[in-house]
């Protein structure tokens, strides 16, 4: 989104159609009240490379946050009505889209990165998943995407790199299927709980992934 083309918001809906907003502290409220439920919401890991409001490049995350799921295999909010060209969750919608005019960003701008909401601020401390959640952070973090992203762009360093990558997606992914049968898990579920599989944050730094019996093999 590029700011400064336009002189005040025409509602085009570029902003929701580029993705969900970042949830705040303030936000909590709408998780517990229902308006938000927590398989609408996808976790961004510490380390990953993720888009933040009014720029055009991706950064890298300093510390997790929640964001609203996509739909349709893209990030486009998924409350946004495209063909209505509105949001259905409008007199609920989180802090951040009430803030959002792209015309005048200082007052989403002012709050970008601070009290951000995070799945331990919604997890129940009896939820049986808050341990599962803990021991998949410390046993299988997300790297630090930009380490990883010079690495693979690197001739010399790219096939060590992709080998260990290799490791690290199954070892995710084996973690993640064993959770979800045990505790019959949706994948919508899962984004909120365990963030999006590392073999998903790799797509777009040029990984290709082929599926083989024995796990995902990487290129
Ligand atoms: S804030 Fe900007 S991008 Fe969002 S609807 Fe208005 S004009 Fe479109
Ligand atoms: S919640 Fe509503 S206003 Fe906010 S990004 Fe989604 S569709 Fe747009």
């Amino acid at each position: 989104m590029v700011i400064g083309k336009k002189t005040s918001c025409d509602r085009c809906g570029s902003c929701c159609m580029q993705g969900g907003p970042a949830l705040h502290g303030r936000d909590l409220a709408l998780v517990q009240a229902g308006a938000l439920a927590c398989e609408q919401l996808v976790t961004i890991r510490k380390g990953e490379l993720a888009y933040q409001p009014l720029c055009d490049s991706p950064e890298p995350v300093a510390g997790e946050f929640l964001k609203i799921q996509g739909q349709g295999g893209s990030w486009c909010c998924m409350f946004y009505d495209e063909a209505a060209g509105a949001c259905v969750i409008y007199e609920q919608r989180p802090m951040a889209c009430g803030l959002l005019d792209c015309t005048a960003p200082e007052p989403l701008l002012a709050i970008t990165g601070k009290d951000l909401l995070t799945r331990f601020d919604c997890i129940d401390v009896d939820d049986p998943l808050l341990p599962l959640v803990h021991q998949h952070e410390e046993e299988h973090p997300c790297p630090d995407m930009v380490v990883v992203a010079q690495k693979l762009q690197t001739k010399d360093s790219r096939p060590v790199m992709l080998e260990e990558l290799g490791v690290q997606v199954n070892a995710d992914l084996d973690f993640r299927h064993k959770i979800a049968e045990l505790r019959q898990l949706s994948v919508a579920a899962e984004m909120f709980y365990f963030g999006r599989p590392l073999f998903q944050l790799l797509l777009p730094l040029g990984v290709r992934i082929e599926k083989y019996p024995e796990g995902l093999r990487l290129l």
